[in-house]
């Protein structure tokens, strides 16, 4: 099989970023997530009157949260109170494979520029329901969001997700519930048993122009890093690309952040067929642009084996890393570099499983190097 191939390693690091001399005065580059920018993001929304961000703001304003110093849109819908946009496309990004539930949808929803997020956010979507606990409209799902700030069409008018469709039947894995009529499931007409995720395939279900109750943003977790010159180290199972996406139109896409970041950014994702595999030509333009500050890697689990793997021997996220371990232990020592995991649980294991051998080959203890990595704020996950 053929699987796209990652250029070989040249990060590029001597070369992309400036080397400080000890002493020397801090870099005055430009932050990559600037404050004005920020401002700009708020203000769509009405949120920030004189562009000027207050820290540290004694009254606590509604729809903001001060993080780092910083505003940043938070919770401007309730769920009691959703914005209702619609949906402008909606598109299967995924191909068949033998599980059921294989498709994974892009979807671009219109906000009319009253939902400013920032890369790394998430929103909640409230589908009609009835939901598992019977209750409609159902209860809200989070969902990461997958456009940078300026959406898609780079009019700060929209938002993205990537959803994959909850599909479970009986007898093709594990399948507890259901909610599908029995012998009425148009894919699975025979099945003894069917559950279809109420919120997930309500978003695989969209046609454009229909209305989507919006909630939030929400999440402060998988923000980037403020510095240029940072470097980033993505991991990534399924959908649990969609921050990274976010991130990286913002620093190797989007007209108004493009070439500022200095560093570089290396995104490892999991999935288990090729056919399931996320944006490829977007990452493959990405690369080709940006070869010295981006790369990509996939682990692609039922077509790869790794012997590292003593679960079930399949190449996930972190065997892949294995592979390009020398390279990535020297980039996850810097201190200017952060670590980023989303999707899976199992994944921050799989970190532990990457690296502990190395932190105590260097005489340090694993709990404490990643206690100081947590406090420096150079580890971000967002797992379940
Ligand atoms: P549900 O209908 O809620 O079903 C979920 C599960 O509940 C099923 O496995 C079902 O078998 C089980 N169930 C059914 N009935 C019962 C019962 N009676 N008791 C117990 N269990 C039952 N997903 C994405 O696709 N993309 C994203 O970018 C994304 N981002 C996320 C970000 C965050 C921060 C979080 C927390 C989650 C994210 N998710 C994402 C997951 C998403 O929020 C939903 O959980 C997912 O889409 C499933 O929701 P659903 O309504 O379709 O499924
Ligand atoms: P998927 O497409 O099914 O891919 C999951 C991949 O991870 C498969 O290759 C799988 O291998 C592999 N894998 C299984 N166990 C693993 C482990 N312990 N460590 C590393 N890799 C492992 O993914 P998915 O179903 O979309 O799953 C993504 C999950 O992330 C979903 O539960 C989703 O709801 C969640 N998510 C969370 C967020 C968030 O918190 N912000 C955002 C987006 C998505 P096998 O084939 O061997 O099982």
């Amino acid at each position: 099989m053929d699987l796209p191939v990652a250029r070989p390693l040249n990060l590029g690091l001597e070369v992309t970023r400036p080397v400080q001399a000890p002493g020397a005065a801090k870099s005055t580059t430009t932050p990559l997530v600037t404050t004005s920018r920020i401002s700009a993001v708020l203000a769509v929304a009405g949120l920030a009157r004189c562009g000027v961000l207050r820290r540290a703001t004694a009254v606590k304003k509604k729809g903001v949260r001060v993080v780092e110093g910083k505003e940043i849109p938070w919770n401007l819908f309730s769920p009691k109170a959703p914005y209702q946009g619609s949906c402008i496309s909606k598109e299967t990004i995924t191909s068949k494979t033998p599980l059921v539930n294989w498709e994974t949808c892009h979807v671009i929803m219109d906000h009319g520029g009253k939902v400013p997020y920032i890369e790394g956010q998430s929103i909640g979507i409230i589908a009609p329901g009835p939901d598992k606990k019977g209750e409609t409209p159902a209860k809200i799902r989070l969902y990461s969001i997958a456009s940078s700030a300026p959406g898609d069409d780079e009019t700060s008018k929209t938002v993205s997700l990537v959803v994959k469709r909850v599909v479970e039947v009986a007898g093709k894995g594990w399948c507890e519930y259901s909610n599908v009529p029995k012998g009425k499931d148009p894919e699975f007409p025979d099945a003894e048993k069917v559950y279809r995720g109420v919120c997930s395939s309500h978003i695989c279900d969209l046609n454009a122009g229909d209305d989507v109750l919006i909630t939030g943003p929400t999440g402060a977790e998988m923000l980037l890093p403020e510095d240029p010159e940072a470097n980033m180290i993505f991991m990534a199972t399924g959908t649990g690309i969609a921050p990274f996406r976010s991130h990286l139109r913002y620093l190797f896409h989007d007209k108004v952040s493009k070439g500022k970041f200095k560093g570089v950014a290396w995104m490892f994702l999991g999935v288990p067929y090729s056919q399931s595999i996320l944006y490829d030509e977007e990452w493959k333009e990405m690369q080709a642009e940006y070869p010295d500050q981006f790369r990509y890697d996939y682990a692609v689990s039922g077509e790869e084996k790794s012997e590292k793997n003593k679960i079930n021997g399949e190449m996930w996220v972190q065997h892949k890393m294995m592979q390009y371990a020398d390279d990535l232990w020297e980039l996850v020592k810097d201190p200017k570099t952060h670590v980023y995991m989303c999707g899976l649980k199992g994944m921050e294991s799989g970190f532990a499983e990457c690296f502990q051998e190395r932190v105590e080959a260097e005489g340090m203890d694993y709990a404490e190097f990643l206690k100081k990595m947590k406090k420096d704020k150079r580890y971000h996950v967002e797992v379940y």
